[in-house]
């Protein structure tokens, strides 16, 4: 893995926060600018007969068409690559596509997959639901649950999706265990890896066949694009990168730009998010107002001990139940000055959500429930915000839940 990756990384060696910033790029770009061009275009020019003739019968590498790659798009995906260690990378133009693009690609009709109950809704939503359509299987595991994850694999199985850590719950899989499991049965393991980014935990290291990611979240982290990707070996890649070329849910260039900015200071947001989110959780735990708390890093959580053992930082999502129900939960939110009400995360602001009344507000309080999605539970993705001010404006907050 390691010649190999040498082979198409020439920034290997260098250190993780260097290859943030540098690599995938040349190193002198059009008109000697320091940032990586955005070319906005939606088509590339042959120069005459002869230039279409190197293109298509000698290999010269060039651009065709923009939903086939583009120059911005390309440097992006070579970043991406670095970062986590792949081969190779496509990028998307959300999360969603890399995702679905992605299972598209690999099943065939006949085709079974496998894949644990608490992955993000809407791809558990595609698999569970529209698979069917094209007469592919879909099992769905309970989260954690090993043994039934080994007995749902058959002779046609073609992948596990999971994901960790998982959302809203942050429970963490055994990335070892998982892909023990697969191995054995000669199955391929999909990682949606969007709550741990490359820098907490490098999926591909403990041998995941392929890295998904959100970049829409902490890897952009500005709350102001989409943008989705896909990690592994260059024979997986080609073929999902074929696929992507048919469906074409293509970046933009000027989208790529703002990732390729946004992943320039990756690790030091990064850093901040994990020690906001460690010391946020731990104030969490001992706030009166706060009925449970939820994060990796606390010794309180289930999986605190595989989550040490493989990740290095806990992320900026800290998910806890407050005292008291649904108004307590409503006085609370119409409280906060700093958060802001929203879904998503790993963005500089700091977000908060509530499940029952946003993405599950669609079901019953039965099925809610069911699902582990209480009236009192609540999603807050720290931003790089002060801590105290942070912690501050959740103090005041929880204090006024209680008064009517
Ligand atoms: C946000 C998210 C997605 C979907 O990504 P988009 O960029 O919104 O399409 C998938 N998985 C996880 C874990 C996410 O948080």
């Amino acid at each position: 893995m390691k010649a190999s990756r040498k082979g198409t990384d020439p920034m290997v060696d260098a250190g993780f926060s260097t290859r943030c910033v540098h690599a995938g790029e040349d190193r002198f770009r059009y008109a000697d600018s320091i940032t990586t061009p955005i070319v906005q275009t939606s088509t590339f020019a042959f120069k005459d007969s002869k230039d279409i003739e190197a293109y298509t019968k000698h290999g010269k590498a060039r651009f065709e068409y923009g939903r086939y790659g583009n120059p911005t798009e390309q440097v992006a995906a070579r970043r991406l690559a670095s970062m986590c260690g792949a081969e190779d990378c496509v990028v998307f133009g959300s999360g969603m596509s890399a995702i679905i693009t992605t299972i598209l690609a690999l099943i065939r009709t006949g085709d079974n997959i496998v894949i644990t109950d608490d992955a993000y809704k809407k791809t558990l939503e595609f698999c569970s639901s529209y698979l069917q359509r094209f007469g592919v299987g879909c099992t769905v595991v309970p989260f954690g649950d090993y043994d039934a994850l080994e007995a749902a694999i058959d002779k046609n199985t073609k992948f596990i999706f999971s994901e960790s850590p998982t959302n809203p719950y942050l429970n963490i899989c055994d990335l070892h265990r998982l892909v023990a499991i697969a191995r054995k049965h000669k199955v391929m393991t999909l990682l949606d890896s969007t709550f741990s980014t490359p820098m907490n935990q490098r999926a591909l290291d403990f041998g995941v066949d392929l890295d998904l990611h959100s970049c829409t979240k902490y890897l952009a982290g500005h709350n102001d694009i989409l943008a989705g990707a896909v990690l592994g070996r260059k024979t997986l890649i080609d073929e999902i990168r074929a696929m992507h070329k048919a469906i074409g849910g293509v970046i933009d260039p000027h989208c790529c730009y703002l990732l390729l900015r946004g992943m320039k200071t990756f690790p030091l947001r990064m850093a901040r998010h994990n020690s906001t989110g460690m010391a946020v959780a731990r104030f969490l735990e001992g706030h009166p107002c706060v009925k449970r708390v939820y994060y990796p890093g606390l010794e309180s959580h289930p999986h605190y001990n595989i989550a040490r053992e493989q990740m290095s930082g806990f992320g900026g999502v800290v998910t806890f139940d407050i005292k008291g129900g649904v108004t307590e939960a409503n006085r609370f939110l119409d409280h906060l000055q700093l958060c802001y009400i929203a879904p998503s995360l790993g963005g500089v602001e700091t977000l908060i959500t509530h499940p029952a009344t946003v993405s599950y507000y669609d079901m019953t309080r039965k099925q809610r429930y069911a699902l582990g999605i209480t009236d009192t539970l609540l999603r807050l993705a720290v931003g790089i915000e002060e801590v105290d001010d942070l912690i501050a404006d959740l103090d005041q907050a929880l204090r006024k839940s209680r008064r009517s």
